[in-house]
């Protein structure tokens, strides 16, 4: 059997917040970081992060669904 090693771009809990300081957010771990969460876990407390949970494979396949409509990324660098 083959674990997954946590990662918050994979995880369920994992979150953008709004806090330009402070812009990943774990919402298992109630906190905010500059960085990935997961890599503070690592570095506080020595471990892989206890808590990853992989996210539903439906969330992974919409969010790479180029089809919606509305802007895109990079139809706004067209703009700056
Ligand atoms: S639970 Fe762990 S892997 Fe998931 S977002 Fe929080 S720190 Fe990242």
């Amino acid at each position: 059997m083959i674990l997954e090693r946590p990662n918050c771009w994979k995880c369920e809990f994992f979150r953008i917040s709004w806090d330009r300081k402070f812009p990943y957010k774990c919402e298992a771990l109630g906190f905010k970081s500059q960085s990935l969460p997961c890599i503070q876990v690592m570095s506080i407390d020595g471990r892989p992060c206890q808590a990853f949970q992989v996210k539903p494979q439906s969330e992974m396949d919409e969010r790479s669904d180029d089809s919606r409509p509305g802007i895109k990324g990079r139809e706004t660098d067209r703009y700056v």
